[in-house]
């Protein structure tokens, strides 16, 4: 028997479910189908490998669909500081300098997804399907698409939501091309146990290898990741873990301090991704099913909810006013809220690592000099301090903790 849903969205991790609650207790009928069921969370687990550096934009957004709590109950680092530095200049940003109590929060992936579930199950116009595995899809232009799960369940849907992360099936499926490369770099990303007790600061220091990041996370752990050619990547994560402590402790900066374990390693491709279109007659991209993004700056997941924020925006404006949710003319003013702001944001990162990866006298010039206009001049410093914190560009409503849907 078929059941018929407004919306379904293929993928339940951080940005599909955040689209789900941004679409909770509103007029359209939502399914969210999730491959794979998170673990539940137990204080006395490990922390996650997978953290991402949430914006104060990404709080506000998840604060206003009731997600927020979800993830203050269960663990979280927020930072004051960020410190950026290279071998001949440097700069800490605080938020104290734009009244800000925080810059933003270390959180597990897992965690914000979990909070984010949690959230979607509580509404009662949203179905939560997870586990579930997606066996076929039917994807007509002009007709509502048909989706066939393994338990032999099928969905229509007037408007078919890529949540499903960089290797999108439901992007391949529909034909949205898009462009990309690799990055010459990779990321090792390591877990350790730090002498020092939980930290307010991230920082970031860039060698001729590549960047090297401290993110803290609660009590004496950290996240470190560090950038660096493919072939060393795979060296340093064959290393013993004992080994890997003693590289990590000859190249990462003093300011670390003792690493007194190294408890988990993993690593990953950077590539650069971009769809030509987020949108075509029943369908919308978001997150990384549309874009993904040098993690340099920490921005990914950031993006991607501004992504599920806007389209939420849109679709809820369409159906108060009695449009179709399908129609190419409504998801454009989706497209158009998010493509540039991606691109300017994808172009920036790229820039960065440029400017960063690059030992050529001139670049290291214009760096030294950026670094040390940022230091020195206030109103530029807390510019970049903003853009940082998602607190710049056109920020959708629930970005700014305006609601969408009027009880
Ligand atoms: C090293 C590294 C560090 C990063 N650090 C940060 C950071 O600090 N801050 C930040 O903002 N971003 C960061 N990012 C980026 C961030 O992790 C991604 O942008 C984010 O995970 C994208 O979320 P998503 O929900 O779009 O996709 P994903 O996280 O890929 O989620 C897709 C979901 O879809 C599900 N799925 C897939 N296919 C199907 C299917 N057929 N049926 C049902 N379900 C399906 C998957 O199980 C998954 O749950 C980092 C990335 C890397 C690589």
């Amino acid at each position: 028997m078929k059941e018929f849903f407004d919306v379904v969205i293929v993928g339940g991790g951080m940005v599909g479910a955040a689209l789900a609650c941004a679409l909770g207790d509103g007029p359209l009928k939502v399914a969210v189908l999730e491959s794979t069921q998170p673990e539940t969370y137990d204080a006395s687990q490990p922390h996650d490998l997978r953290v991402s550096a949430l914006s104060i934009a990404s709080k506000t957004f998840l604060d206003s669909v009731g997600a927020w709590q979800g993830i203050t109950d269960r663990r979280l680092c927020p930072f004051r500081r960020m410190r950026v530095w290279e071998a001949e200049g440097d700069t800490e940003f605080c938020s104290d300098d734009i009244n800000y109590p925080e810059l933003g929060y270390i959180v597990e992936n897992r965690l914000i997804q979990l909070a984010l579930l949690e959230r979607c199950a509580a509404f009662g116009n949203i179905e939560l399907i997870c586990p579930t595995q997606l066996n076929k899809i039917n994807y007509n232009p002009g007709q509502d698409s048909e989706l066939y799960l393994a338990d032999g369940r099928e969905l229509v849907a007037k408007l078919l939501v890529a949540a499903d992360g960089g290797q999108s099936r439901v992007r391949q499926t529909v034909g949205l091309g898009v462009t990309s490369w690799d990055y010459q770099q990779q990321a090792l990303v390591i877990y350790v146990e730090t002498a020092y007790g939980q930290q307010d600061i991230t920082w970031q220091r860039f060698v001729p290898s590549g960047p090297q990041a401290f993110l803290p996370l609660p009590g004496h752990y950290a996240s470190l990741v560090w950038y660096n050619s493919p072939d060393a990547v795979r060296r340093l994560q064959a290393l013993p873990l004992e080994q890997l402590q003693a590289e990590l402790l000859a190249a990462f900066p003093d300011c670390l301090g003792e690493i007194r374990q190294v408890l988990a390693v993993t690593s990953f491709t950077l590539r650069r991704q971009h769809a030509q279109h987020y949108v075509k007659q029943g369908v919308a991209l978001v997150g990384d099913a549309a874009h993904t993004i040098n993690p340099l700056a920490g921005q990914g997941v950031n993006i991607g909810l501004l992504d599920a924020a806007a389209l939420g925006e849109v679709l809820i404006a369409a159906a108060d006013q009695g449009l179709s949710i399908a129609d190419t003319a409504v998801l454009k003013k989706y497209e158009a809220m998010r493509r540039h702001e991606n691109l300017k944001m994808m172009t920036v990162m790229d820039v960065f690592y440029q400017l960063f990866s690059n030992d050529v006298p001139p670049i290291k010039f214009l760096r030294n000099l950026g670094l040390g206009l940022a230091e020195r001049v206030s109103p530029a410093k807390n510019l970049l301090m903003r853009n940082a914190m998602g607190l710049e560009g056109n920020l959708p409503k629930l970005a700014r903790g305006v609601p969408i849907i009027q009880k």
